[in-house]
């Protein structure tokens, strides 16, 4: 991909963590974390979580589900590794900002090929701020609510500009008052350019943490407070990118496929499905 850098991009108050379209950055000693966890916890629960969770009928004491969890991460890391993945491609920390708000009700791949040729198009926050709304309507076209999407950006870009001084936020409450950016949007920019931990909840995070028993609720934000109460910190932005590769290959809306999955035996969905069969 082509340097897409240049001297507005500079402004961008730089991430800790390499800002380029794949991150690969492990989280020190996680694994052991999670394997001294799941031991502990099992320990001090003196009682199989995995029963607990096999048991749809009996309430899982915290305990229980605590040492559940740990098993939970350690398969997770298992299967998908530590490495923060990001599916939407990008370069710099605004163009990550605009291609979250670009994928609202779209996919990432769509949004992939769109970008490649907006960002040449558009190389800067400043280009973008100077847009002109049908051009650039029409050059979002294909990703849907596109009228929306360029007001927004351009909108977003003027903010960008002129209300933080050609940078990114990363305080939660100013990056939502950006056009266009709702909480977990915010969250993105967090945890992949900060590298702040932070739990991202989208549909596949809020439909699968319930399926696993770990909330109950249908509130976005309400889901990630409790999320916070029970994932460690260091699986904070892990969870969404981990939840979300599952939702699209194996627990998918409507269709999981329980018998492929390697979360089954943690699963209260899936074990209580066993046990009515
Ligand atoms: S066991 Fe089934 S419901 Fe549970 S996480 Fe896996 S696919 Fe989803």
């Amino acid at each position: 991909m082509e340097d897409k850098m240049n001297s507005a991009d500079d402004k961008i108050r730089q991430p800790e963590v390499s800002d380029v379209k794949v991150r690969q950055t492990e989280i020190p000693g996680k694994r052991a974390a999670g394997k001294e966890s799941k031991n502990e916890k099992s320990r001090q629960a003196g009682i199989s979580g995995k029963r607990a969770a096999k048991n749809g009928t009996k309430k899982e004491t915290k305990k229980e589900r605590n040492a559940r969890v740990g098993r939970i991460l350690e398969l997770l890391d298992g299967e998908y590794g530590l490495e923060l993945r990001c599916a939407l491609i990008h370069e710099t920390g605004w163009q990550l900002l605009f291609s979250t708000i670009l994928s609202a009700q779209c996919t990432d791949k769509r949004v992939n090929i769109v970008t490649e040729t907006l960002y040449r198009k558009y190389p800067s926050i400043e280009a973008f701020a100077n847009a002109d709304f049908d051009e650039l309507k029409e050059d979002i076209r294909s990703i849907g609510f596109y009228q929306a999407k360029a007001r927004n950006l351009i909108k977003c870009a003027n903010q960008l500009m002129y209300e933080f001084g050609g940078e990114v936020p990363s305080e939660i409450e100013e990056l939502t008052k950006l056009a266009g950016v709702g909480r977990k949007t915010a969250n993105v920019i967090r945890g992949n350019i900060y590298n702040i931990p932070s739990i991202v909840v989208d549909t596949h995070v809020k439909r699968i943490s319930r399926l696993l028993g770990l909330t109950d609720t249908d509130d976005p934000e309400k889901a990630e407070y409790e999320l916070m109460e029970i994932l460690p910190e260091d699986h904070w932005i892990l969870w969404n990118i981990d939840i979300i590769t599952l939702g699209r290959n194996i627990c998918v809306a409507g269709r999981p496929r329980c018998s492929e999955c390697f979360l089954k035996e943690e699963c209260p969905h899936y074990n209580e499905r066993i046990q009515k069969l």
